[in-house]
């Protein structure tokens, strides 16, 4: 069993009020760590030690050596990667390839791109004419915000983490990281890589525990934390932003998503297939990104219901190494009880259950592991809650449209707005349906196809502000401008 401690100034430190708390495996219920839970002196020791570390070694880097340094956090990730998959594998329960070829990988590369971004991003200028014929030069200049707190989920830790913590870093700032309760392990493994490659004391900060009345709270409401990133559910992100509202902190967040996916009749119709598969079952439906509401054109809508029932049906669950296992288990009990609970109204709402809809049986040990069936309804009325909530996990349900109008008004019915996928092969309807769906992000033929120089967030409850390229700068950096009198 691993003791996963907090990473606090360079050293990894048990917590001072001595409490810890249990990681328990999706896969089968075993207790696989122990966490040391940070209490409020532990928060306050990490804030100052990131607060320290701003004026000190970190603070004086040149940009490029301070790029140098996330190249090498890149790749002593890639040299250690087994260990970062072992992790995340542990702590999600998800197939080992979606670690190896998705999670990891992406989690490594927000350094780079992050480094290479701040090496080579302008700032303004600008000449002003003055009444005695001088003039006056403007220019920009991008300082750090100061100490970051990075508060994260569970359902991609490592990826969301970095997403947030290398554009931090790249910036020149400092950060204390709160990743969620269920998911410390990559994070933990990160304060290793830190201090291998030589980045400064206290610049990379971790502390572990809950979210109210513990480490999380403690972060976000702490005076010295300048900034607030948070990617999670919606109702967190509230409670967040009346903490921020203290000292007027600024914030950005990434929050719910409850997306629709869009599927015209002259779509490449294998294509969508394999699109609203991934879209609606990929990590076991626990992507902020994915469709659980499906709306298809109806000539293809009974076409479409059956082949995605057959794919469905052929998902192998089993623990992540398991040769050709590519379906894992939510993430914990807790999870399982909310996502079953909509099963459940589901079926009291009047669904046809295509396939799924309960918990499937496992062998051995596996049986006591947060499993689910992937699962597929029809005829539910738009009002229903299963239609309008986020649930978060592998499950969809298809409605059939008839006109264009109808099913953009159907995809914005919707508090969230976070993305769509639309499936077509004409493509001035493609451009037309884009324009207006309300949502951060749209992908077309496709899903999850990132560019991280793009910008990532997400419209109405869904989030505030962008991330991602130079969109990242307008979080991490405070800009100044000067003016100088000729
Ligand atoms: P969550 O909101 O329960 O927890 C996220 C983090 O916030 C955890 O670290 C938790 O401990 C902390 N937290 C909880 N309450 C807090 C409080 N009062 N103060 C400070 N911190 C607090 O979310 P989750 O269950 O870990 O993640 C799933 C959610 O994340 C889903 O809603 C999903 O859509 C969303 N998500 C969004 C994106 C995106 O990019 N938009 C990406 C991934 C996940």
């Amino acid at each position: 069993m691993r003791q996963i401690d907090n990473f606090i100034n360079g050293e990894f430190v048990a917590s001072s009020v001595g409490r810890r708390f249990e990681k328990r495996s999706p896969v089968d219920n075993r207790v696989i760590a122990s966490i040391a839970e940070a209490g409020q002196p532990e928060v306050d020791q990490a804030v100052t030690a990131a607060k320290r570390a701003l004026t000190g070694e970190w603070g004086k880097l040149a940009t490029n050596e301070r790029v140098d340094l996330l190249y090498q956090v890149a790749d002593e990730i890639t040299r250690r990667f087994d260990d970062f998959v072992d992790a995340e594998m542990a702590d999600t329960g998800q197939p080992q390839h979606v670690m190896s070829q998705v999670f990891i990988p992406r989690g490594a590369a927000n350094f780079k791109v992050f480094a290479d971004i701040i090496k080579n991003v302008p700032t303004e200028s600008f000449h002003m004419d003055t009444p005695d014929g001088r003039g006056a030069l403007n220019y920009g200049v991008r300082v750090p915000k100061g100490v970051i707190g990075v508060v994260a989920p569970w359902n991609a830790p490592f990826l969301l983490m970095t997403w947030k913590v290398g554009p931090a870093l790249a910036c020149g700032n400092t950060v204390v990281v709160k990743p969620s309760e269920e998911s410390p392990l990559t994070a933990t493994l990160l304060g290793e890589v830190m201090n291998k490659v030589g980045i400064p004391k206290g610049v990379y900060n971790v502390i572990n525990g809950f979210g109210p009345d513990s480490a999380g709270e403690f972060l976000t409401r702490h005076k010295d934390v300048d900034a607030i990133t948070f990617t999670g559910e919606t109702r967190t992100g509230s409670a967040i932003m009346k903490a921020a509202s203290d000292g007027i902190r600024d914030v950005s967040f990434e929050m719910g998503g409850k997306n629709a996916g869009i599927v015209f009749a002259d779509c490449d119709f294998d294509k969508a297939i394999d699109g609203i598969f991934r879209s609606a079952f990929l990590n076991t439906g626990q992507v902020c990104l994915g469709t659980e509401r499906v709306y298809v054109e109806r000539p293809a809508f009974d076409r479409f219901v059956a082949a995605l029932k057959e794919k469905v049906e052929n998902v192998k669950f089993g623990r992540p190494t398991d040769n050709g296992v590519n379906y894992g288990p939510l993430i914990s009990q807790e999870h399982r009880q909310k996502v079953l609970s909509y099963y459940a109204k589901a079926k009291e709402d009047g669904a046809t259950i295509v396939t799924g809809g309960g918990v499937p049986e496992m062998p051995g040990e596996l049986a006591e592991g947060a499993w689910v069936q992937p699962t597929i309804w029809t005829d539910l009325q738009e009002s229903s809650a299963v239609i309008q909530e986020e649930i978060f996990g592998p499950c969809c349900h298809i409605r059939p449209f008839d006109t264009e109008e109808e099913v953009i008004e159907l995809a914005n019915a919707s508090d969230y707005g976070l993305s769509t996928t639309i499936w077509t092969d004409n493509l001035t309807r493609a451009h037309r349906v884009a324009a207006k769906v309300d949502v951060g992000i749209t992908w077309v033929n496709s899903w999850f196809l990132r560019d991280l120089r793009t910008a990532f967030g997400g419209a109405k409850t869904s989030g505030i502000g962008r991330e991602g390229g130079v969109h990242s700068l307008e979080f991490y950096t405070e800009m100044r401008n000067v003016c100088i009198k000729m």
